[in-house]
């Protein structure tokens, strides 16, 4: 069959494509130009809709770009979108200060208490060496609960779930401290089962309880990821949230933690603010880094130089002659 360009077949190729498509339609369909058939896959949802309001595909056209950057833009724009909530704890506590700080510095503002699982026990039951290459983000959507209460927790094997039979994580952080539980070179049970995220990643726990200062927890723990990506050489794509590891087997596998970082349960522009956070933390560490690099400059075998050349200069001046005319006396 051959279709003439903008004929009645254009208005039954949308109609087609708003419904399950016959094997007469598909033989119809297959001899269209492919450029046509890429609007009516584009608008088959609404393919009925839009062919009321204009009779032919040439009279479409403009439509449906309108249409297209309209569906594009409401894609693109949430992840390129300011975070409000991001601003409103920037402000609340300031922007990240300028220059060089020493992760010892760094570490001690983060303020961490060790107060680990028994090793052998419940959540560290099983020997199981990590080698950390990503830090998950998660946060305990527990209302009542800080970061001591998580601890004692952990410590009698209250938390039941995971591979191994109990849950447990690496730090759990709230407003005036972080906590640690398990060694970073042990693997944790907070994420995805057997998956990566357990197997590589250090699992830290933002704290919600009552009256914990949402902004300065956040904060804290963006200092605790920038001081744990130096220690292990981990880069910031490598920053997660839980939502990054899939949960086999359940309804929703991304799940929306930690839900206040979140746009919609994804991570976009709120995300993307903590990011910059941790980030800018971390840029201190390495500023601090280079710093002492070039310190140790001086150290280097170079500066052998000058002094060889002080000893090559002493030796028009070394011979100390006036002993002479003393030994003629
Ligand atoms: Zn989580």
């Amino acid at each position: 069959m051959n279709i003439p360009e903008n004929s009645p077949v254009d208005e039954y190729i949308f109609m087609t494509a708003s419904t399950t498509p016959r094997s007469r339609d598909l033989k119809i369909i297959s001899q269209f130009p492919l450029h046509r058939l890429h609007f009516a896959a584009i608008f088959k949802k609404n393919a009925r809709k839009l062919m009321l309001k204009s009779k032919n595909l040439k009279t479409m056209i403009p439509v449906a770009i309108l249409a297209a950057v309209g569906i594009f833009m409401t894609m693109i724009l949430p992840g390129c979108a300011s975070s409000g909530r991001g601003k409103s704890w920037e402000q609340q506590l300031g922007a990240i200060p300028q220059g060089p700080t020493d992760p010892g510095k760094m570490r001690k503002e983060v303020r961490i208490k060790k107060d680990m699982i028994q090793k052998g026990r419940f959540g560290r039951r099983l020997d199981r060496p990590m080698t950390p290459r990503f830090i998950t983000i998660h946060s305990t959507q527990n209302y009542t609960g800080d970061a001591f209460a998580h601890a004692k927790a952990l410590k009698r094997g209250a938390l039941k779930g995971g591979v191994c039979g109990y849950l447990c994580w690496h730090y759990t952080v709230q407003d005036n401290t972080a906590i640690q539980h398990i060694p970073t070179n042990e693997r944790g049970e907070h994420a995805d089962f057997d998956g990566q995220g357990n197997r590589e990643s250090i699992g830290i726990e933002m704290c919600e309880h009552k009256g914990n200062n949402q902004a300065r927890t956040i904060d804290r723990t963006a200092k605790l990821a920038a001081s744990l990506m130096m220690e292990h050489n981990i880069p910031i794509q490598n920053i997660v949230p839980h939502y990054h590891w899939p949960r086999r087997g359940y309804s929703t596998p991304n799940k929306n933690c930690p839900h206040f970082l979140m746009d919609k349960g994804q991570p976009k522009a709120t995300w993307k603010w903590f990011q910059d956070r941790v980030e800018g933390h971390y840029n201190r560490l390495v500023a601090y880094q280079q710093m002492m690099q070039q310190k140790q400059v001086p150290t280097s075998p170079i500066p052998m130089a000058p002094s060889e050349m002080q000893v090559r200069n002493f030796e028009p001046i070394a011979p100390l002659q006036p002993a002479r005319p003393q030994s003629r006396d």
